[in-house]
Order: structure tokens, then sequence, then C-alpha cells
């Protein structure tokens, strides 16, 4: 099974992420990955080489792989259906205090995805939900958590990835 470009860049940081993560999936030695600095995709390439953009180099990618290769692979949990974020009902933009400011941030409650972070307990991990509901789009997702503080591995049919959990201190 191939993965859509439509899902590979759900893996990709918005537009107006005030992060400079990449807003593009990216070809480097023989895979496709795509980041937004949560969670990292790689899938093997496939036709979609020309595509991707110019080869780059990522070595740490290669590191945080080799550092987080999982142990015990299990199921996503069914995910939930998303809650809208309260402080920006859904819009994923901070609501301007005047009603005349034309200044449009990014909500910092839900990072512009306009969805509540909800928090979802696999083993000892927290994950964001709509990070599980992204996984769980994936042929064959299978997660191995990795504490509240080290990435998660997670590996479908055609692909791996790392998703970080949310630490304690997040709401
Ligand atoms: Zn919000």
């Amino acid at each position: 099974m191939t993965i859509s470009d439509a899902t590979l860049r759900k893996f990709c940081a918005t537009e107006d992420d005030p992060f400079h993560y990449t807003h593009e999936p990216w070809y480097a030695n023989g895979v496709i990955l795509a980041t937004n600095g949560h969670v990292l995709v790689e899938i093997k390439d496939d036709w979609r080489r020309a595509n991707a953009g110019p080869e780059k180099s990522f070595p740490n990618v290669d590191k945080l792989f080799a550092e987080n290769p999982g142990t015990d692979f299990i199921a996503i949990p069914p995910p939930s259906e998303p809650l809208i974020c309260d402080c920006c009902i859904g819009s994923g933009k901070q609501i301007p205090i005047m009603e005349d400011d034309e200044s449009v941030d990014t909500c910092l409650a839900c990072n512009g995805s306009g969805e509540a972070m909800t928090r979802v307990r696999i083993g000892y991990a927290d994950f964001q939900a709509r990070y599980l509901r992204l996984l769980a789009s994936l042929p064959n997702c299978t997660i191995s958590p990795n504490g509240n503080k080290l990435p998660a591995a997670f590996r479908f049919d055609g692909g791996r990835g790392l998703l970080m959990p949310m630490r304690d201190k997040d709401a």
C-alpha cells in the first residue's frame, strides 16, 4: 500500500508554524521524510522522488532512529473524535483582543491545529490524540512507547517513524 501525498503532508509543519521545521516532505538516501518537530515519518522512496524536492542531508534523522529502535510494538488504540480547542474555537488562530486587530497569530494552546490537546496514555507514555489519529491512518501501524521523555518508535507497512510523547507538564 502506498502512502498518499495528502497523508504525508499531514506530518509536515503548517505554513504558519512558528518553529522552522520543514513545510514539505523531503527526499534523502532512498527514503521520503516528513516532520513537524513532534512527529517524524519515513517511507521508502517510490515514484515520488522527482516530486519530493531537492535531496537534503539530515544526518541526525538516522541517529534518531538508531537511538530509538523500539522494543514491543503494540496496536494504536482506536482513535477518539477530535475535540475543538477552547482557546481559538477550532480556528487555530489566536482570537484578537481588539476587534480591528489584523494580526493572526497561531493559537498557542493547540499549536494551530484547532484541536484540543487530548492526552491518550499508551503503556507508560502519553500522546496527543491528534497524532495517534494520524498514525492510525497508516497501514497496520504499531507503536512502541518509551516513557514521557523519549520518542516512541512506530512502524507500518512501507515505513517507520518517531512520535514525541506529551511531557508531564503539558496540559
Ligand atoms: Zn487553538
